[in-house]
């Protein structure tokens, strides 16, 4: 019995073993799942429908706001998987959860809710996020999974959220009603001032953040401008996220008073 119980644990792990093979190389070569390729410039688009021609301009505006990163590579040729009619999209979303889209190793990035190209946005449920910033801000994972590796990056690392996303996010949100930081917390202690459930913050051209990705936006921003911390230094430093929450808002009260 003992020998039989051996054997059957054994083909079970081979055939787990053979699926999750099967599983990462799908989600390494996303053409296994798309019906056509289109080459824009460094990116290769996986779709099933025809694309909008206006695409290429999304993909350009989101690399002019990356060169404001310091990890921006010119070098890396993005894969964009489109959420088209492919089960891609979701094949991800099983294992990473519900998103609006995944950045996820050196250069893949798919839309998983529904992409509105002219309009510049992907919708979930009833929100809207800005499209060009929503690849900005997964094209960011990507070149931040370059410069530090597998092993240094999330899931692997467990970097505290708020320093993984709110990277990203101070990145890709360039929008000129974005980028002033005592305006920001304004805006924060606003929404939360009105209604302390509310789940995001709008912007000027009707599209949003979660309020949660938003204040890790601001944290950023605070470390990285006014603190003049690198990011290098900022996943090194040990100071909370409560910390660096009650600094930026002593901050900003000197800020109101001056
Ligand atoms: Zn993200």
């Amino acid at each position: 019995m003992k020998r039989k119980i051996f054997k059957w644990t054994i083909r079970i792990s081979v055939v787990a073993v053979l699926l999750l093979g099967l599983l990462v190389a799908i989600v390494l070569k996303p053409s296994l799942m798309y019906a056509n390729k289109t080459l824009l410039g460094n990116f290769t688009v996986y779709h099933d429908k025809p694309l909008d021609k206006e695409l290429k301009l999304r993909l350009d505006n989101a690399t002019e706001i990356l060169k404001t990163s310091q990890f921006y590579d010119v070098n890396i040729k993005f894969d964009i998987c489109m959420n088209d009619g492919s089960l891609y999209p979701s094949l991800l979303q099983v294992f990473l959860g519900r998103a609006f889209a995944l950045g996820f190793t050196s250069n893949k990035v798919a839309l998983c809710g529904t992409v509105n190209i002219k309009d510049n946005y992907v919708q979930v449920n009833d929100c809207r996020w800005n499209l060009t910033q929503l690849l900005a801000h997964e094209e960011t994972h990507c070149f931040v999974f370059n410069k530090f590796g597998f092993w240094k990056s999330n899931p692997i690392a467990h970097q505290p959220l708020w320093k993984w996303e709110g990277y990203p996010e101070y990145v890709s949100r360039r929008a000129s009603d974005q980028i002033d930081l005592a305006k920001n917390i304004e805006r924060l202690n606003e929404v939360i001032r009105k209604n302390k459930d509310e789940w995001g913050i709008s912007f000027a051209d009707s599209t949003l953040s979660s309020r949660e990705y938003f204040h890790y936006r601001l944290l950023i921003q605070y470390c990285l401008d006014i603190k003049k911390m690198t990011y290098e230094n900022l996943l090194k430093d040990t100071t909370s996220e409560q910390t660096t929450t009650t600094q930026m808002m002593n901050w900003f009260t000197t800020q109101k008073i001056n």
